[in-house]
């Protein structure tokens, strides 16, 4: 049983810890949300008043945070030399690689040890502990991490050193978000002609335009069942998080002279959805995003 402090109990933060818990490991979570704190006690877990609370005396600590910028704001140089020596940092969230770097070099100068280890696979992969891991950091620090990652995640990925987890994920989702967007419009289209959207999605996951957000995360209502689409688009990966990611896929475009037309197509597309009032349903919504244009 390892003492683990867990840094950001919302959509995926809360199911990640319950799994360490279930793993019998001593866990005391933290987040800035009432909600987030209550929804972590009704399942079994212990709470601190202050992240630094929970994280003192810890041998490791995992955060799962919206953004690089509440990454950065917490462990600070400050915030790092209060905890005991030795402690593992996994940073979780999908945040910048310049900041996953920062905070592994501020590590490792307060002799601690940091691996930015953002994960793929969504809410249902963290309530069923099948994540994918990807990390970025020293083959030491992410041995340290296994038996950590393993209690939350199935595929758990080397992508080479520190701020490299973050770069893959931040492809991934780019890729992501073009996958979502175009299922919709095929998905709108046939519907449009007269299609069942059930027959449609079961032809194509058989044929040749299969993809994950078809697959596993339909979002079309009623086609399948406990995803975001069959509850209004709750309770998943929020259209403020895609459009923050495909802003740091536009960065690191344009800090790498490599286009991403498709990319910077969908981030105009999400951030448009999100201005108009969106941004915390889930990013299959863009379906309706799709549809309104049409209808205009
Ligand atoms: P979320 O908004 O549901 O949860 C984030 C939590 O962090 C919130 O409860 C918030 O109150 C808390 N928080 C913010 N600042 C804090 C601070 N300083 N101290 C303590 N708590 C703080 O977001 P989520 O969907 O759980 O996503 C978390 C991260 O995981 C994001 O970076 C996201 O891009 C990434 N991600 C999400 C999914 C998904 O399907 N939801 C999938 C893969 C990766």
């Amino acid at each position: 049983m390892q003492k683990i402090a867990f840094i950001g109990l919302g959509n995926m933060g809360n199911p990640m810890a319950i799994n360490l818990l279930k793993n019998s490991h001593d866990i005391i979570g933290f987040d800035l949300s009432k909600e987030a704190i209550a929804n972590f006690k009704k399942a079994g877990g212990k709470t601190a008043a202050t992240a630094l609370d929970a994280c003192r005396d810890r041998e490791v600590v995992i955060t799962m945070l919206p953004s690089g910028k509440h990454v950065a704001e917490l462990l600070t140089d400050e915030f790092i030399g209060n905890l005991k020596p030795g402690t593992l940092i996994i940073e979780s969230s999908t945040i910048d690689p310049a900041t996953a770097k920062a905070v592994a070099t501020l590590a490792k100068t307060r002799n601690c040890f940091m691996i930015d280890a953002p994960v793929s696979g969504g809410t249902a992969g963290a309530q069923n502990a099948t994540l994918t891991f990807i990390v970025g950091g020293t083959q030491d620090a992410l041995q340290k991490a296994m038996p950590y990652l393993t209690c939350m995640g199935k595929n758990i990925f080397h992508a080479g050193p520190s701020g490299a987890g973050q770069m893959t994920k931040i492809c991934n989702n780019l890729l992501l978000s073009i996958l979502m967007i175009g299922t919709s419009e095929a998905l709108n289209l046939g519907t449009a002609n007269g299609l069942d959207p059930k027959v449609l999605s079961e032809i194509i996951q058989k044929s040749s335009g299969r993809n994950w957000a078809l697959e596993v995360y339909n979002p079309y209502p009623g086609v399948m069942e406990g995803v975001p689409a069959s509850r209004e688009y709750t309770g998943g990966f929020a259209v403020d998080l895609m459009t923050k990611d495909l802003g740091l896929a536009m960065e690191a475009s344009l800090a790498a002279k490599t286009a991403i037309p498709m990319g910077n197509i969908a981030f105009n597309f999400y951030k448009t959805w999100s201005e108009e009032g969106n941004g915390k349903l889930d990013f299959s919504s863009i379906i309706r995003f799709l549809d309104h244009k049409e209808s205009n």
